[in-house]
């Protein structure tokens, strides 16, 4: 993930987490097992703090995993220059129950990474 920020900078990038959800808990713990980068849609066009992954990207991941095991648990972007916090518009789009990493970065690195969660309740 850290690397794809890098490379990515100062475009955003994001892609899929894919792993497992712990199958006994409301704790909603999850395992992520594998990250998939994903062509940002919005990549290149200007500098913005949210991200949007290519439904057909979408599709062609959950073909692949169907029958290994593997789900997608959620999902991480890059913020160039920006806090790793959600802005309004990723809030929005979160789906309860999936986690959301969100990696801050700038030209010196990553300084920070951070993991959101939509309580299912909402
Ligand atoms: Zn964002």
């Amino acid at each position: 993930m850290e690397v794809a920020a890098k490379v990515a900078y100062p475009g955003e990038c994001c892609g899929i987490l894919l792993g497992k959800t712990a199958e006994s808990s409301d704790s909603g713990e999850i395992e992520v097992l594998e990250t998939r980068e994903a062509p940002n849609l919005i990549q290149g066009t200007r500098k913005s703090t949210h991200f949007k992954v290519d439904p057909l990207f979408l599709y062609q991941v959950e073909c692949e995993i169907e029958g290994v095991g593997l789900e997608i648990v959620g999902f991480y972007h890059s913020h160039p220059d920006c806090a790793a916090i959600p802005s309004n518009e990723d809030f929005e789009y979160m789906v309860p129950g999936l986690a959301y990493v969100i990696l801050s970065i700038t030209k010196d690195g990553v300084k920070d990474i951070r993991t959101y969660k939509k309580d299912m309740n909402y």
